[in-house]
């Protein structure tokens, strides 16, 4: 495919840019399961702006499944507290850059992103 006669399957933009976005390592850095409906559609072609929204929108995934374990009791990435951490960090990340993104994400709403912010506040995890 030609990088530059499609569109984005994101926004819909035209005559710009486009990136294939291949996912390989979730944010927890484990192998991305391709094969997964729920995590994963075959590869697209994203501009600039929502493939770094993908990323986010992928992070953002990744967090929201390890907390509903969390909280469900199951074994979750986020029992360890470093990953506690480095998801909260990477949460609060993502709402500052969802905040100074010029354009609305078609990908993510920076609310949700919020209230994934808010359920992490409420757990505490043992260090
Ligand atoms: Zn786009």
């Amino acid at each position: 495919m030609d990088s530059t006669a499609g569109s984005c399957n994101a926004c819909g933009a035209t005559g710009t840019a486009l990136m294939k976005l291949s996912l390989g390592k979730d944010f927890f850095g484990r192998i991305y399961d391709r094969l997964s409906p729920s995590t994963d559609q075959s590869p697209k072609w994203y501009c600039e702006g929502c493939s770094m929204q993908k990323n986010l929108q992928r992070d953002f995934r990744d967090i929201t499944a390890e907390i509903d374990k969390l909280v469900a009791g199951q074994t979750s990435q986020l029992s360890k507290s470093d990953e506690f951490q480095r998801a909260t960090l990477r949460v609060r990340e993502i709402v500052a850059l969802l905040d100074a993104a010029q354009n609305r994400s078609p990908l993510l709403a920076s609310g949700e992103v919020a209230r994934l912010l808010e359920r992490l506040k409420t757990i505490t995890v043992p260090a």
